[in-house]
């Protein structure tokens, strides 16, 4: 089985391509799934952010306030950089064992170049979806990249119709536009609409099928 690794800026779409890639049978790991999981209440990592921020980083169900360490990174690149160094080696294990886990529930892969857009018995590829795979040091593996591309003005319009005010915040924060593009080894253009972009997944997993590595 292979890895795409699912990129984009914020607001691009990944969860929407990520989603039509499972309705193909793909399976889907969602970094940012894992991440929220791993800092929910009585998790190390979560206490590891108390110590460091206080408990004023909690919020009065005791949960993590997201949006309180938002702003926080936002404004101070050596709290984003600490919080990177707590949290990115430990959904990359998480991701390596669901990755294992993948691999011996499905040891039998079809043959490469079936023309058949439903994955069979085994699974020949999977897709992870990782936010910020242009901007990080990861240490996750993925033999390819897939990048959803989107310009800056329908990106912010997105965001702000999903009730997102912080965006060009946000934006400034991620790699460029064409920066993101150079790692990719696969575009999904998501300038237009849904039917728009659920062809392109098609036709990815068409050839995702169809590649040997
Ligand atoms: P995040 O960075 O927050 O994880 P994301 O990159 O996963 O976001 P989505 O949540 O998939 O992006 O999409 C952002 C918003 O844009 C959602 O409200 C989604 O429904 C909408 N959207 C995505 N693609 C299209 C499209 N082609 N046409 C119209 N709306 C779209």
């Amino acid at each position: 089985m292979f890895i795409i690794g699912l990129t984009g800026g914020i607001a691009s779409g990944k969860t929407t391509v990520a989603n039509e890639f499972a309705k193909l049978g793909v399976p889907v790991i969602n970094a940012d799934n894992i991440s929220r999981e791993l800092v929910e209440p009585g998790t190390p990592a979560l206490q590891n952010i108390v110590n460091h921020f206080g408990n004023n980083i909690l919020d009065i169900n005791n949960d993590l306030d997201r949006n309180k360490l938002r702003k926080i990174i936002i404004q101070d690149n050596k709290q984003k950089i600490w919080l990177e160094h707590l949290l990115h080696p430990l959904i990359a294990e998480v991701i390596s064992d669901k990755i294992k886990l993948l691999n011996n529930s499905h040891p039998s892969p079809p043959t490469a170049g079936t023309s058949s857009p439903s994955i069979g018995r085994g699974i020949r590829y999977c897709i992870i979806e990782v936010p910020l795979l242009a901007e990080s040091q990861h240490n996750i593996h993925v033999d390819r990249i897939l990048v959803v591309d989107i310009n800056e003005t329908l990106q912010i319009a997105r965001a702000k119709n999903r009730g997102q005010e912080d965006i060009q915040e946000l934006v400034k924060l991620q790699a460029s536009r064409e920066n993101r593009l150079k790692i990719a080894d696969d575009i999904i253009d998501n300038n237009g609409d849904l039917q728009e972009l659920q062809k392109q997944v098609v036709a990815l997993h068409k050839k995702y099928l169809g590649l040997k590595c």
